[in-house]
């Protein structure tokens, strides 16, 4: 009784000796079954190939450190079509094969270290008599196998590109803990209705507006609530009011300027220096030949005549070889939009000064700290309203 709590419980082991010393306990233990099962193909076998030792250690003895020097064999295997011919003998799952400690000390020593931190844990496990390096400890944590996760309830499903355009995967997430819970290898409806089928817990789902993962939803998890997610309803409704916006231009011209006549502040376009003309014999100039359209304003012309032709939107996409995005757009905007030009011209927070500035710098005062300050050592800010309070009372420069 009091030999299985003291000793690896594992059947046919057999104690042959016990020495100690001041520090350390040890044991020699034989094994003594007659037959050992293969691990690859299962199969009992009896014949011995050799013997040899392999040492353990185990549960400390009163804070005794405790060594087990083994005697193990190895088998042939007798299965004739296995591909392991020799294999070494099994002792359980308390001494596991090729391992240093038995499971019961490694599960102590893990313990330790979820508790303790490794380097704490390695300090008292000397004094407990199971010594061992906070090196090891950290290993045994990396070893030791997670709990399962707890079964996700709310989720949500998108899709992502394995090759874009082509092959698209989908990854669910776990809502609740913001982790990852799986990636399917598809998009498919199909697919998803088998993973919510395998996962009855699920209670709410957050998708986009596709209808394969609204259809695998319906049918997959029926008692579930579906709401659409914040980024596609955000992403949705700025690409609808992008698309709005560009159908008119000129209307947001307008809007930009009323902006610039409630700010109060006139800006002053640059000057032009007038072309200096020179003087020659020719009393008649040539006339001004306009500049050639480029092949962009071509087709734009192009476009605007067909849809006055009564062209719908797609014969002429199809006829000027664009997309019917950009037919639309130069149809509802009526004139050719400029390349990389921002649909509104945002106001910074120096438009306000503009005038002074410009004032200032035709004045000579190009000096930008002077600019920027220049009634010292009056206050640099206005502190209500962070701006350069300065500029409204005149340069002292
Ligand atoms: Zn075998």
């Amino acid at each position: 009784m009091l030999a299985s709590f003291l000793l690896p419980d594992v059947p046919g082991l057999r104690l042959d000796a016990l020495l100690t010393d001041d520090q350390t306990i040890h044991l020699t233990m034989t094994s003594t079954q007659s037959t050992a099962a293969c691990p690859l193909c299962a199969e009992a076998s009896g014949r011995i190939h050799s013997r040899y030792q392999r040492t353990v250690r185990d549960l400390p003895w009163a804070s005794h450190s405790v060594q087990i020097r083994l005697h193990v064999r190895r088998f042939f295997c007798s299965n004739p079509s296995c591909e392991r011919k020799i294999f070494i003998e099994r002792l359980g799952a308390t001494i596991r094969a090729f391992k240093r400690r038995t499971e019961r000390l490694a599960s102590q020593l893990c313990q330790l270290a979820f508790r303790l931190s490794a380097e704490a844990g390695a300090c008292l496990s000397e004094q407990l008599g199971m010594p061992v390096s906070a090196a090891t400890l950290l290993r045994l944590q990396r070893h030791h196998p997670l709990p399962p996760p707890p079964a996700p309830q709310i989720i949500g499903v998108d899709d992502w590109s394995i090759r874009k355009g082509r092959t698209y995967g989908a990854l669910i997430v776990d809502l609740e803990r913001k982790k990852p819970s799986d990636v399917l290898p598809d998009a498919k409806a199909e697919t998803f209705i088998a993973w919510l089928q395998a996962h009855p817990t699920i209670i709410g789902i957050s998708r986009d507006r596709a209808g394969n993962f609204a259809e695998g939803a319906l049918r997959g998890a029926p008692q579930a609530i579906q709401v659409a997610d914040r980024f596609h309803l955000f992403g949705n409704l700025g690409d609808a009011l992008q698309r709005l916006l560009e159908r008119h231009p000129a209307a947001l011209r307008a809007a930009a300027q009323q902006d610039e006549e409630h700010t109060g502040v006139e800006i002053e376009a640059p000057a032009v220096t007038p072309p200096v003309v020179e003087a020659t014999m020719e009393t008649s100039t040539p006339p001004v030949e306009s500049a050639p359209l480029t092949q962009r304003e071509q087709r734009f012309r192009e476009v605007l005549s067909r849809h006055a032709d009564g062209w719908n939107y797609s014969q002429i996409a199809r006829e000027q070889k664009l997309n019917i995005r950009t037919v639309k757009r130069y149809i509802l905007g009526g004139e050719l939009p400029k390349r990389g030009a921002p649909l509104l011209r945002l106001t910074s927070s120096v438009t306000p000064y503009l005038a002074y500035l410009e004032r200032r710098w035709q004045e000579g005062c190009q000096n930008k700290t002077r600019l920027m300050d220049p009634g010292r050592p009056r206050p640099r800010w206005h502190a209500p309203n962070g701006v350069l309070c300065q500029l409204a009372r005149g340069c002292g420069c």
